[in-house]
């Protein structure tokens, strides 16, 4: 009789097999196979180390070999699981809606930073997404209000449901593309992380990349076709002294400076990205045409 497959030489199987087949690091390999056998298995961390001895049934190592073949052909986590933390919260993610990043909390913190905590400000997210951005905010906010905009239906559709899931009640969906919908509202804070890869970037072929909306990364020959719109739209729903807060590709930090100089911002400023990479840039609307 051969000995039952427990869940510890499933999980060190498991991490053997997807660092050799996405090429990952032990250590996070052995993340992911825990994270898809505790959703295979529909448990929680704990107690797969408190039942490391365990066999599983039949059926639940069948499931367990599926999720681990979706991920060793290329299948994000996010995808998979539904779901992804953003901010200290869980938020329901579909391949509707790109998976959002770490790097993104700092557009968040840094635009948190701008808005003071008794004060109620008016709110632009553009191209929301998830809604993970619009909904943070709203949520750190609560005298706030947030109007979060997508081109995308779908998008809305999980943003609105992630806004439900984790009871905000200051945040507004709307279907646009960029301001087209918004005729000339104007806001305290515009954020967005908008599409910013170049449409011939290698990397739209590697990675998660592979799995997310295409609209939702790419934006023309240089990747700016979306943000060059966006910071030409803002002057006319910002008000002066309103900030703009953009996300960007590493390498965008100067060209988006010049935009946001050419179209009367001040007070520009780049920060970096945990990575020690410029992330976001922003800059202040002085009233004036540049
Ligand atoms: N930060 C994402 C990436 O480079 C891209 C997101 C975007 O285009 N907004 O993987």
């Amino acid at each position: 009789m051969t000995a039952s497959v427990t869940i510890a030489m499933l999980l060190a199987n498991a991490t053997t097999m997807l660092a050799e087949s996405m090429a990952l690091e032990k250590r996070e390999a052995r993340i992911e196979a825990r994270v898809l056998l505790a959703h295979g298995l529909e448990v929680d961390h704990a107690w797969l180390i408190a039942h490391d001895q365990d066999a599983p049934t039949p059926a639940q190592l069948h499931a367990i070999e599926d999720l681990l073949a979706r991920r060793a052909s290329g299948e994000p986590v996010a995808y998979m699981l539904a779901e992804r933390e953003f901010y200290g919260l869980s938020f329901k993610v579909t391949p509707d809606v790109l998976i959002p990043r770490p790097d993104t909390e700092l557009l968040v913190e840094t635009a948190l930073e701008q808005m003071p905590e008794n004060t109620p400000c008016r709110i632009l997210d553009l191209g929301t997404g998830s809604g993970v951005i619009a909904i943070t905010l709203a949520l750190q906010r609560p005298l706030s209000t947030v109007l979060a905009v997508d081109a995308s239906l779908a998008a809305l559709a999980i943003a609105q449901e992630n806004s439900r899931q984790l009871g905000t009640t200051n945040v507004v969906c709307i279907c646009s593309n960029w301001y087209a919908m918004l005729d000339v509202k104007k806001f305290d804070i515009i954020v967005s992380n908008p599409p910013y890869i170049a449409a011939s970037d290698p990397h739209l072929a590697s990675g998660d990349l592979r799995f997310e909306p295409r609209q939702a990364l790419a934006s023309g020959a240089d990747g700016l076709d979306d943000i060059r719109q966006i910071i030409a739209g803002a002057p006319s729903h910002l008000v002066e002294g309103g900030w703009l807060l953009l996300e960007h590709g590493c390498t965008q930090a100067a060209a988006v400076t010049a935009l946001l100089q050419q179209h009367g911002f001040t007070a520009i400023r780049t920060l970096k990205d945990l990575a020690g990479l410029d992330r976001v840039s922003m800059g202040s609307w002085s009233g004036q045409a540049g």
